[in-house]
């Protein structure tokens, strides 16, 4: 009898710890997986927006995830394949959680499917919040401007690019909508041969839309031409310098306050010379 008791109490302590075991694992995972979406829903800087997309924190803050612009992109008139008259993958996708974005949001990844920068953008004026933004792609005239788009810019890797080894290739240069205005050929001397010419594609980066055809068009392995934010993919002067033979700088500058022109207190207040002989003893 007093087996038995033993037995039973030995059954029930088993299961107790059983019990903790399973729920501090259910625990961990659960931690696991939120930890996971709360990285997802920080956003990658990398990630490609929509046209006329607010800059990623605001376009993050003002998105409400509905899935408008995705579903315009998707049944848009020019989308439709002639030979089967079905629908083709839509340029933009909603993030799942194993995408490379935030979760819900709309993004596009050039190598699935670009963008064909459509005259008429069926994807923006659609946003009911302004995430997509409708005057970031309206000109004086009150028109829509495909050409104002801008959702990155064209990178080229000169070391993969075969243009640039001297073998001939177009490809990005004709996939261009504006083409020889957005991405231009610049011809060179092909000191190796002596005899030949390099015709390298080479980037305007103020008209450049980041639309990515060049990027599905290129025909190296891993595209030698690709996207990129165009935060992340440029640097930045600084307001305070100013480009005395350009006409939009000049007149930047005369709309410019005096206080957005300073540095902002960014300057060091030190002497240079106290700055540079610190530490050293001149006795
Ligand atoms: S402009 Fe680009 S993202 Fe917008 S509907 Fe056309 S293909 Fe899609
Ligand atoms: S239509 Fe606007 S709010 Fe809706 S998912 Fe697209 S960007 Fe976000
Ligand atoms: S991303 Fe490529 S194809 Fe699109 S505008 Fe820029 S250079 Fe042209």
């Amino acid at each position: 009898m007093e087996k038995e008791v033993k037995k039973v109490q030995i059954t029930a302590r088993r299961r107790f710890f059983t019990s903790v075991a399973q729920g501090t694992g259910l625990g961990i995972m659960g931690g696991l997986l939120w930890a996971g979406y709360a990285e997802k829903a920080k956003g990658s800087p990398l990630t490609l927006r929509p046209p006329a997309a607010l800059s990623e924190n605001n376009f993050l803050r003002t998105c409400i995830k509905c899935g408008l612009c995705a579903e315009a992109c998707l049944n848009r008139d020019s989308n439709i394949d002639r030979e089967s008259g079905k629908p083709r993958p839509g340029t933009l996708k909603m993030a799942k959680a194993q995408d490379d974005a935030t979760i819900g949001t709309p993004f596009f990844v050039p190598t699935d499917v670009p963008c064909y920068m459509c005259e008429d953008i069926p994807c923006v004026p659609v946003c009911p919040t302004g995430a997509l933004d409708v005057s970031l792609v309206t000109d004086k005239n009150g028109e829509l401007d495909f050409t104002m788009m801008d959702m990155g810019i064209a990178v080229v890797d000169p070391n993969s690019c075969i243009a640039f080894w001297g073998i001939q290739c177009d490809a990005c240069y004709r996939a261009c909508p504006l083409l020889d205005e957005a991405i231009k050929l610049e011809y060179g001397r092909n000191e190796r041969t002596g005899k030949h010419a390099f015709l390298m594609p080479v980037i305007e980066m103020d008209i450049c839309t980041g639309c990515g055809l060049c990027e599905k068009a290129c025909v190296t392995e891993k595209p030698a031409i690709f996207m990129q934010p165009r935060e992340l993919a440029l640097g930045k002067p600084g307001d305070h310098y100013v480009k005395g033979w350009d006409e939009k700088d000049q007149e930047r500058v005369a709309n410019q306050s005096e206080k957005d022109m300073t540095t902002h207190g960014k300057r060091s207040q030190e002497d240079p010379t106290d700055y540079l002989n610190e530490g050293v003893s001149f006795e």
